[in-house]
């Protein structure tokens, strides 16, 4: 569902993955104005509602009308400025994918020919079963438990998710270095809580997912009581994963997934029953001595499954995870089936998407490179680079101040902290060198083999990876994607040319507004270097404690305030957000945009305290930040939200961090007991 830089490497991103989901086809007139050359000057005063005071609620005050305006499609779960500008680059992909340009090169028009397989649904349809039938097959005539570990290694191979994950990560000990990883997984539910959680929602969602598997079955041509027992079977085996399964808050903890084990050792002490020797054989790994072993724990556990579940539990279990991989691609019966329960049980939606815009986001996720420097001859001009490298050398100018003036941390720490600061490398827009895909096949009608080819390359050059030094040029996130992240083991801050669009950035706009938004991005990133999590790590990407013991308390105290501010929000009514699973993203937030308003009033604020559209330069600060949160949610999206993702819902990405900024309270003239001026602020950096 994400891409990865790397496999299970710590990367904190700006927001989780965009949903899948898209707006209707027909132009949207407030999504099309925001396009282009009529794109708002700076604030944009449509999407403000006036009737709602900036001091008792800023999010409603910044966004109120923009909300009012675009009431959610019914294929999506959730819509805002970043869906929408996502949706314009999607659309650029889509004319690129549907009429390649005549000079464009191979791997261009390999990526249209998969986009072509993917759309063509009569295809797909006309197939039926038979995409899978080899690997079903395979799994039927299997007999001997002994193969396990090739079975699962060929799995792996097409990207069906079995039992854990394995490829090849920074050795965060050694960030020159990869190793081989093996790290929990193989869960069909979106995480673990909602094996083990006794509420009523969580017991209502895990019947509807056994009865998603049981109709899945079904679909493949089980008898209904054949396909009742091995649903049952499913989750059963499924919810012995998530038991063993460390949880998304102690994930966040860098030193809990990392147990670098000598594969002989791994091998005896936490897994004798399941022979890696034979997996990373058949998984055409290099040889490796050594590898993390990300959750002992979970391994331990799954050798115990291994040495107990019946073969008939197992092959259950694989067949429903080769269906539900392949579901999008599949029959009607399938993709319905996977769209009811995954899109509308779970989040809401309410009608599938567009065709196209899946095919085009599938093709950006398996294919990505081979479309971006179309994307960027498309969109990505010399300005929009030089502007953003000058305000990435402004809010590091920023941070260098902030750092030297923190009245809790001491002399020694800060000089480590600015050491880790100097060494941030910042990438903007695209790769150097694109990926090549001249080995991955494509075929004309043969959409669920392409996906399988395109994933089996992607792995084949994980792997390839493990020994090998690190490669600082590559890239997590392709140029057309709507999002920007911070890289802890190679300490890099990257920003895809697809965000350096309106309204995040345009090219002569109010510099209050690039600011606020694009700039408070180049400091949320860079902030997260600094973060709970992203302060474990060196400024060369080593796990390494370079804090006094003094400082590092002192930090913990005020991560902990930000912890109980963000704990004490709801979402959806009843849902609270947790403020320890979403604490690196808010002190990002909170820390970005310090930073953004601090370059900015060193910077171009200093020479000017105009108003424009009736907004001073700070309050046009504030509102750049608000106004790229603007967005609609469905309450089921929200919920699974705040269990799963670490960034907080949009409101308090805007009003938790302006709460604490006395800044903002002295900038909208708030009264000192009004909703928006928090009692006791919190603040890290
Ligand atoms: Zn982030």
């Amino acid at each position: 569902m994400r891409r990865m830089l790397s496999f299970v490497t710590v990367i904190s991103w700006l927001l989780a993955q965009l949903s899948g989901a898209s707006v209707a086809a027909q132009p949207r007139p407030d999504a099309a104005r925001g396009a282009g050359a009529s794109a708002p000057a700076g604030v944009d005063l449509a999407a403000l509602d006036r009737t709602v005071e900036p001091c008792t609620d800023f999010y409603q005050f910044a966004c109120g009308g923009w909300i009012a305006k675009h009431p959610l499609p019914p294929d999506r779960r959730s819509f805002g400025r970043f869906a929408e500008l996502q949706e314009r680059n999607f659309e650029i992909l889509r004319r690129v994918l549907e009429a390649p340009p005549a000079d464009a090169s191979a791997d261009g028009r390999k990526a249209s020919e998969f986009y072509a397989a993917c759309m063509d649904d009569a295809a797909i349809e006309r197939k039926g079963l038979a995409p899978v039938g080899p690997d079903l097959a395979m799994l039927d005539a299997w007999r001997n438990p002994d193969d396990l570990p090739v079975v699962v290694a060929h799995l792996h191979e097409i990207g069906v998710p079995a039992f854990f994950r394995f490829g090849s990560q920074t050795d965060r000990t050694d960030s020159t270095k990869q190793i081989a990883v093996a790290d929990q997984g193989g869960l069909g539910l979106p995480d673990r809580d909602f094996y083990l959680k006794d509420d009523e929602r969580s017991r209502d969602i895990r019947a509807k997912y056994a009865k998603h598997v049981e109709r899945v079955f079904t679909l493949a041509g089980e008898s209904p009581a054949d396909a009742a027992e091995h649903a049952h079977a499913v989750v059963a085996l499924e919810t012995a994963l998530a038991e063993a399964s460390l949880d998304r808050v102690r994930r966040r903890e860098p030193a809990n997934t990392y147990h670098r084990l000598v594969l002989a050792d791994f091998q005896s002490r936490y897994s004798p029953a399941f022979d890696w020797k034979k997996y990373a054989t058949a998984a055409d790994a290099p040889k490796f001595q050594v590898l993390n072993v990300t959750v002992p724990d979970f391994f331990r556990a799954l050798n115990t499954l291994v040495e107990t579940a019946p073969l008939e539990q197992v092959k259950a279990y694989l067949r429903w995870h080769v269906l539900n991989a392949a579901a999008e691609l599949l029959p009607k019966g399938f993709a319905d089936a996977d769209f009811e329960f995954f899109k509308q049980t779970l989040e809401g939606q309410q009608q599938r998407e567009p065709r196209w815009r899946w095919c085009v986001s599938e093709t950006d996720r398996r294919m990505g490179e081979a479309l971006g420097k179309a994307f960027v001859d498309a969109t990505f001009s010399a300005q929009a680079k030089a502007d953003t490298l000058k305000m990435v050398q402004d809010i590091k100018g920023a941070m260098r101040q902030d750092i030297d003036g923190l009245p809790w941390m001491g002399g020694e720490t800060k000089k480590a902290a600015l050491v880790k600061l100097d060494a941030v490398v910042d990438r903007i827009g695209y790769p150097d060198t694109w990926r090549d895909y001249s080995a991955v096949k494509i075929a004309k009608d043969d959409a669920l083999g392409n996906q399988q080819r395109a994933i089996a390359y992607e792995r084949e050059r994980t792997l390839k990876k493990i020994n090998e030094p690190v490669d600082r040029g590559e890239w997590g996130m392709t140029p057309p994607t709507v999002n920007a992240y911070y890289s802890p083991d190679r300490n890099n801050i990257n920003f895809p040319a697809g965000i350096l669009r309106p309204p995040f950035y345009r090219a002569g706009r109010d510099a209050a507004v690039n600011y606020g938004a694009v700039g408070a991005v180049i400091g949320h990133e860079l902030t997260h270097g600094f973060d709970d999590q992203g302060r474990k790590f060196d400024g060369q990407g080593n796990l390494r404690d370079w804090w006094t013991a003094a400082d590092a308390t002192a930090f913990e105290e005020r991560a902990t305030c930000l912890a109980n501010q963000y704990s004490a929000y709801t979402v959806a009514g009843d849902t609270r957000v947790n403020g320890r699973l979403t604490l690196g993203e808010n002190t990002a937030d909170n820390g970005g945009m310090r930073l953004a308003l601090m370059a900015y009033l060193n910077g171009p604020g200093a020479r000017s305290k105009d108003r424009v559209d009736g907004f001073g330069p700070e309050q046009r600060v504030f509102l750049g930040w608000a106004q790229v949160w603007c967005e609609n949610a469905r309450p089921e999206a929200e919920r699974l939200k705040a269990l799963t993702n670490p960034h907080s819902s949009n409101k308090y990405r805007v009003n938790g961090p302006l709460g604490n900024m006395p800044e903002f309270a002295k900038a909208f003239e708030c009264k000192a007991n009004a909703p928006m001026v928090r009692p006791q602020t919190c603040r890290v950096w």
